[in-house]
């Protein structure tokens, strides 16, 4: 094999309690590496209960310096959980930290197989690719660059705001983008906030307020990111704004030109179908920022030259219909994306009857009915806007927990209905049924809120709704909506008559999450929503360094939730700013420019778009300051002109080779 004899190498083999002890014979793994790979350098090999702990890791300082090893392989979980840990240890001995691999077989090997002696074949094989890649490990420098102080926060929704606020305070500059004409996201369409029934905007506006006229906050509205270049600590992005047909330096934001505008038409945004606006609006009285925004599709002068009427009453003369779009690069060191999320259509559950049957009502035209600001003043009516019901059906999960839309829950609708079922109950004395598979109240003050609820009388139905008709059987349903659910806690099937269905419905990714993560250059999960570094212990950074996620665009969350990773996000990023420069990992490509082809294959493959092509020279060259160090291009490149420090052809192909290696002899 590959080793000169000249490396001293430690193994270290960790049960992980008994995650990976009870599929492999930790003890044969270390007789293995100690006896079979001898030959190969290996001059030392233990096992440990829990080799991540403070005395596991101290036992391979311990080893470096008192042996004087000059490679470490550590066969425990897998490099994304533990391996800065274990690289942390060696450079606390004064091991360059990229002479130390990790083997992973928990996730590889003990958590994949369940026969015990194959098992622990795979493991010693594990364990001889990393001790012969290990051989070829370089030491590696880290490398430094500096963070510009600024920082993009991405959605003016709660977790935006929150982080944006959070790091203003602390006297930094924050651009603030939101491709809505006001901040305040969905929180600013609802009337109250369980389970403590605040007035949404009574705790909301305020912050708003705050955002909009904070000296550090560059609120940029009806606006948009179409493009991001650069890297952690010095990312240049492009803003586009929108044209909102009125100069903002002259708006005072009366309103008048609203009030004036002849065009009114029903509003699916803000008001969610069930209220209207004018062509010319603001989202609402306490929108930020207070500018208005014409709708050029309904506006008369846009479509049909005529009117004027805004520009006519406009008392300082603000409208400009000839407004073209502006684009603006600024330079940033982090970036947040609290992008938000999108509610799932319940057109798509035509079982429930939402758009056919009218009293069949969403969660969010809810919201906005018992808004006091709302359409109808905050009375819960039926569609023709007079008739209070008398009974109400709130069904669950609409889109959620089902393996035909949405198979995640939701996490926030309970909460939700179980407010709807006490508002209703407060404000019309109507009976309430609440339909539900799982009530799922964890978080504080959820399931008092719950016991509240149901000592109002609301009336619990176990059991997913089957279907919402207006198909009567006899005559006590003429006129009536009827619930066909399974009551599983009694067994029986039920037909349940109610003036007004409320469809609880569920969080779904944005429409274009994949876009904006691929603009960002970061992942999506399966469903859709951004990825996490790691959803444990890293759930607010993204894989690319210096930009960091919050609130629901990673996933369905409530508002103390967001508000939470708003602040942490906030968090990482002033640490960031604070140090002044960030320490990036040397695991990179570099491209042999002499053995480049310039074929370009490499430049639209890589993820991180980190690869350019120097037109002059006619060839590709890697940034390093962005390179993740993936690995794609080396694959992809047909010349084998790009390698990649950390894993090399002579790492891979040594790796491959202690994974081919006989690992019997040890027992025969
Ligand atoms: S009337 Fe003029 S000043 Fe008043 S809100 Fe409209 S554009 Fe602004
Ligand atoms: S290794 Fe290549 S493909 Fe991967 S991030 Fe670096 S340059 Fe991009």
């Amino acid at each position: 094999m590959s080793n000169d004899k000249t490396k001293k190498i430690g193994v270290y083999v960790c049960h992980c309690g008994t995650n990976i002890s009870h599929t492999v014979d930790v003890e044969k793994v270390r007789d293995w590496a100690a006896e079979g790979l001898g030959a190969e350098g290996v001059v030392i090999a233990r096992d440990y209960k829990f080799m991540c702990s403070s005395p596991g890791q101290e036992l391979i300082e311990q080893d470096i310096k008192e042996l004087g090893l000059d490679r470490v392989v550590v066969a425990a979980c897998s490099p994304h959980l533990h391996e800065l840990t274990f690289r942390n240890a060696g450079k606390r001995a004064g091991l360059n930290p990229y002479l130390t691999e990790l083997a992973s077989i928990r996730e590889q090997v003990s958590w994949v197989h369940t026969d015990k002696e194959a098992a622990t074949a795979k493991a010693k094989a594990v364990v001889t690719g990393a001790v012969e890649r290990v051989i070829e490990n370089e030491p590696l420098e880290e490398l430094k660059v500096a963070i510009h102080p600024d920082t993009l926060v991405v959605g003016g929704g709660i977790a935006g705001i929150q982080a944006a606020l959070e790091i203003a305070n602390a006297g930094k500059k924050v651009w603030l983008v939101e491709r809505d004409a006001s901040i305040g996201g969905h929180m600013a369409q609802f009337d109250k906030t369980f389970p403590t029934l605040d007035c949404a905007a009574c705790i909301l506006t305020p912050r708003m307020f705050e955002a909009g006229n904070h000296p550090n906050i560059e609120l940029m509205t009806w606006s948009e990111v179409t493009n991001v270049a650069g890297y952690v600590g010095n990312f240049s992005v492009t803003i586009k704004k929108k044209p909102r047909y009125l100069k903002e330096e002259l708006c005072t934001g009366c309103r008048i030109c609203v009030e004036k505008c002849p065009k009114k038409i029903v509003d699916q945004g803000y008001e969610a179908g069930i209220g209207y606006r004018k062509a010319i609006y603001t989202s609402s009285a306490q929108a930020v920022p207070k500018y208005p925004v014409i709708d050029t599709a309904n506006c008369n002068f846009f479509q049909k030259g005529t009117c004027k009427v805004c520009e006519k009453s406009c008392p300082t003369e603000a409208i400009d219909y000839e407004q073209k779009e502006e684009f603006l690069t600024v330079d940033v060191g982090n970036i947040i994306l609290a992008t938000g999320y999108d509610l799932f259509d319940a057109r798509k559950m035509s079982n429930y009857g939402y758009g056919r049957l009218p009293n069949v009502f969403t969660s969010i035209e809810f919201e906005r009915m018992c808004n006091a600001a709302g359409p109808t003043s905050g009375d819960i009516v039926l569609r023709d806007g007079k008739t209070t019901p008398k009974t109400v059906g709130i069904i669950h999960c609409v889109g959620s927990r089902d393996r035909n839309y949405n198979n995640y829950c939701s996490n926030i609708c309970c909460m939700q209905s179980l407010k709807f079922a006490h508002l209703v109950k407060e404000r019309t004395g109507a009976t309430v049924y609440d339909f539900y598979i799982d009530m799922r109240t964890p978080m504080k003050a959820y399931d008092e809120f719950y016991q509240r609820v149901l000592e109002e009388g609301t009336l619990f139905v176990r059991g997913k709704v089957a279907q919402v008709t207006d198909a009567a059987r006899k005559a006590s349903e003429e006129g009536k909506l009827m619930i066909q659910v399974e009551d599983t806690l009694i067994g029986k099937q039920r037909r349940i008559p109610v003036d007004m269905v409320i469809l609880s419905i569920g969080m779904e990714p944005r429409h274009d999450a994949k876009e904006t993560g691929k603009l960002f250059g970061i992942g999506c999960s399966a469903n859709g929503w951004f990825t996490e570094k790691h959803a444990k212990l890293d759930p607010i950074s993204t894989m690319t360094e210096g930009i960091f996620i919050a609130g629901t665009a990673t996933g369905p969350k409530d508002i103390p939730s967001s508000v939470a990773q708003g602040s942490a996000a906030a968090a990482r990023v002033l640490n960031m700013i604070m140090r002044g420069e960030v320490t990036l990992e040397p695991i990179k490509a570099s491209v042999y420019q002499g053995q480049c082809s310039g074929c370009r294959i490499c430049n639209s493959l890589c993820p991180f778009n980190a690869i350019t092509f120097l037109e002059d020279r006619k060839v590709s060259e890697i940034n390093p300051a962005l390179c993740q160090g993936c690995g794609t291009c080396v694959a992809a490149c047909p010349a084998g002109a790009i390698s990649g420090t950390g894993f090399s052809n002579d790492q891979i192909l040594a790796q491959i080779d202690g994974l081919l290696m006989d690992v019997t002899l040890a027992d025969a």
